[in-house]
């Protein structure tokens, strides 16, 4: 891979970590302990009861939303630790270069689509 390349796809991830860390933080607090760790923000609707039962309501969503984007946050992350160590684009399972289209497509691949297909 190029060093263009490889600047275009960090930069692909870089714009996709901060979108996704923009959307973390409007439901929750990023932990300033732990890369990629949000906690989820307990919404305040007001003391009735339905207002009660509707902030656990949106608690327990936006719970499910933050696992499913700190998940990919994650993967974000590591992504762009293999892109300065050079590791970018090297399936773990067999070492070999995993295709640009597939990069494309996805840029967080691990698996060359050999791999991924018998994994
Ligand atoms: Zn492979």
């Amino acid at each position: 891979m190029t060093p263009e390349q490889l600047e275009q796809f960090k930069k692909i991830l870089a714009e996709e970590k901060s979108r996704i860390e923009k959307e973390l933080s409007e439901i929750g607090q990023k932990n300033p302990k732990i890369e990629g760790n949000f906690n989820v923000r307990f919404p305040q609707y007001g003391q009735g009861k339905d207002e009660n039962a509707q902030e656990v309501t949106e608690f327990e969503k936006n719970k499910a939303l933050e696992a499913s984007l700190e998940k990919r946050l994650n993967e974000i992350i590591e992504t762009l630790k293999k892109i300065e160590k050079d590791g970018y684009g090297i399936c773990q399972n067999c070492s070999s270069e995993i295709e640009k289209p597939r990069l494309k497509a996805m840029p967080t691949a691990a698996l060359c689509s050999s791999c991924a297909k018998k994994i």
